[in-house]
């Protein structure tokens, strides 16, 4: 079978893509790997109260920091994502809507009163750990200043 009526790819095309992990990719473990040889404890695909079937990848609830780690093909890329060459139009739109979605969570999110960082699944892990433990220092000696 062809493409759709509306130019969408087949199931199977669906399928396979799908089917690329959304979760526990390679370079969210690693990060996560990191995270915790320094110590930290952190909740893995931390569901979003008020927000169904959306998870924030690494949380750390106390502090209310949500890390997120971008698929570069899922959420679009600038350096990485090239729609696939069939249906590449039904693609582009998927993944400007995937972004979009990214867009309001982060903004649902941050009214929730957590902090969002965002990482490209091409980050270097070491790079991102700096950012975090970063972010973290600085949540938390605002909620000092907070106290005294
Ligand atoms: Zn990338």
């Amino acid at each position: 079978m062809a493409s759709g009526a509306r130019g969408e790819p087949t199931a199977e095309v669906r399928e396979r893509f799908r089917n690329q992990k959304t979760r526990d990719t390679t370079p969210e473990i690693r990060l996560r790997k990191l995270l915790h040889a320094q110590g930290f404890r952190y909740r893995i695909n931390h569901a979003i109260d008020g927000l169904p079937r959306r998870t924030i990848d690494i949380a750390f609830t106390r502090l209310r920091l949500a890390v997120f780690i971008d698929g570069c093909f899922w959420h679009g890329c600038p350096e990485h994502f090239v729609p696939p060459k069939k249906n590449g139009s039904w693609w582009e739109d998927k993944i400007a809507r995937n972004k979009e979605r990214d867009e309001e969570t982060n903004a649902y999110v941050r009214q929730q009163g957590w902090v969002v960082l965002r990482f490209w699944e091409h980050d270097l892990p070491s790079v991102s750990l700096e950012a975090v433990t970063a972010e973290m220092e600085r949540i938390k000696s605002e909620s000092d200043q907070r106290t005294l």
